[in-house]
């Protein structure tokens, strides 16, 4: 029986359901008059059911497909307008005693150089990534009780959060780290963690079990609660994701909205965030050895129905992916992306020699971030160091209801330029700068209220005249 609120993942990522969804999305993939109606009730902007949004990401009516991409594209600017979050990963540890068969990390693998950074190095790192701009990270780190134990990562956290350095200051700290106890995660809410991040790898059970095959991490029924247990120790911004290539997309895409549902229905509050990483070449691992790659095609049709259907849930694209492929899927639904990033443990202060290879996977966009920020304005879009929701508590079904009522904007779109104001003054090149400068003071025209544009060029004036 299928049971969206259930606490068993066997329930709630019911297989049975996923296989009828996958036969009714294939039987009806060229029912106009159903995705018609599909596209209609996307249309209200209030989201779509697995059912439903596995129908349009079948569909292969080239008319109708356009249609799809045409609706993402207008959901994504009427929920987060032309903004993109900018955020880097923070490599503390990889240290790990699972056995992922597609992770370098995995412990069997002896020629990988394994790091764990103290925390002076936290420090040096913080620095160097605030000296780049950043305010927001990401942290990563392998599992391992020993040498990773919660309380590392907590004395990390509190590290990361107490460096002032210059005019920098990480303002939201992201934790993506193994799934653990519903006491670890109240732990991580006490320390100020922004979002919860944990990637379900794969919603397929049998291949979990594969690809997991020693381990904690090999618990799957463990890993697939943890969002839950998230949840019950009050952590409200969860975010999850899968690693597509491990196994089919269309499994996976049921599974992955299937579980947000879950959330949803179970706690009131859907993923605040998905993301969407591909399976990169890396060390000790041949890509070869996993078939269920997809094209960049099918990449961006994900993307837009993953967009269609949680309208409010934001979206990150890491530099897994190519300069070319975050083109194409940015206007299409991506909210969120990295910029400058490194995978190795210890590679924002020093880069690493090359035979201490650490990195977690190669990198596809390996730009600066200030390249990254001048090529998003170029595009038109404001890459915003926003991390006011978090700081003034705006979390949870706060910020859903904020965002689903489409008010976040109101303050989303003066915040985005002040801060990349903060970022064109402190650390943009030159050229960044000119680009930038050019687009703000477009951006102002465009704000209806006279009062509310007086006041964020007050504000634009104090930060150039260093009065923060
Ligand atoms: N150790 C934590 C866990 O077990 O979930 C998370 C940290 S891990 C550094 C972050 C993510 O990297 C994983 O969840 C996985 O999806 C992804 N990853 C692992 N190997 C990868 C590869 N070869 N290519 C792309 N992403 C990979």
């Amino acid at each position: 029986m299928y049971d969206v609120r259930s606490k068993n993942p066997e329930e709630f990522i019911n297989h049975e359901e996923i296989l009828e969804t996958l036969s009714y999305a294939e039987a009806n993939k060229h029912n106009v008059e159903l995705i018609d109606q599909i596209i209609a009730k996307a249309k209200e902007r209030k989201g779509l059911s697995h059912r439903e949004a596995a129908v349009l990401l079948d569909c292969d009516i080239e008319e109708k497909n356009e249609e799809i991409y045409a609706l993402a594209e207008q959901i994504k600017k009427d929920f987060y307008g032309n903004r993109i979050v900018m955020f880097a990963p923070l490599y503390l540890s990889n240290y790990c005693v699972n056995g992922c068969t597609y992770c370098p990390y995995h412990l069997k693998n002896k020629h990988i150089a394994r790091k764990k950074l103290t925390q002076e190095e936290v420090r040096q790192e913080v620095i160097a990534l605030q000296d780049l701009g950043h305010k927001r990270l990401a942290l990563e780190a392998g599992e391992d009780p020993v040498n990773n134990p919660i309380e590392y990562i907590l004395e990390c956290i509190d590290t990361i959060y107490s460096i002032k350095h210059k005019n920098g200051e990480i303002r939201r700290v992201n934790v993506n780290i193994a799934a653990t106890t519903v006491e670890n995660y109240r732990k991580l809410k006490e320390a100020g963690i922004g979002t919860y991040i944990l990637f379900q790898e794969t919603y397929h059970k049998k291949s979990y079990l594969e690809l997991h095959p020693t381990g904690p991490k090999h618990d799957y029924d463990y890993h697939t609660t943890a969002m839950d247990r998230a949840m019950e120790a009050g952590i409200d911004d969860v975010g999850i994701g899968v690693l597509f290539g491990l196994d089919k997309y269309r499994y996976e895409f049921a599974g992955l909205l299937m579980h947000a549902e879950h959330l949803e229905a179970a706690y009131g509050v859907g993923p605040h965030t998905i993301s969407v990483p591909r399976l990169c070449p890396a060390d000790d691992i041949d890509t070869n050895d996993f078939d269920n790659g997809i094209n960049d095609d099918i990449f961006a049709k994900l993307v837009a129905c993953i967009r269609i259907a949680v309208p409010y849930t934001g979206m990150i694209v890491s530099t897994r992916e190519s300069q070319k492929s975050r083109e194409r899927v940015l206007h299409l639904g991506i909210s969120q992306i990295s910029g400058g990033s490194k995978t190795s443990v210890g590679g924002y202060a020093e880069p690493e020699p090359e035979e201490e290879n650490s990195a977690q996977f190669d990198l596809s966009d390996t730009r600066s971030l200030d390249d990254i920020v001048k090529w998003l304005m170029e595009m038109g879009y404001i890459p915003s160091f926003c991390t006011a929701c978090y700081r003034e508590g705006r979390t949870g079904d706060r910020f859903m209801s904020l965002c689903k009522s489409g008010q976040i904007q109101n303050c989303c779109q003066p915040n985005a330029l002040m801060t990349l104001k903060e970022y064109l003054t402190d650390y943009a090149s030159p050229a960044t700068k000119e680009v930038g400068e050019k687009l703000i003071l477009k951006e102002l025209e465009q704000i209806p209220n006279e009062n509310v544009r007086a006041i964020v060029i007050d504000h634009l004036r104090a930060i150039e005249e260093e009065n923060r």
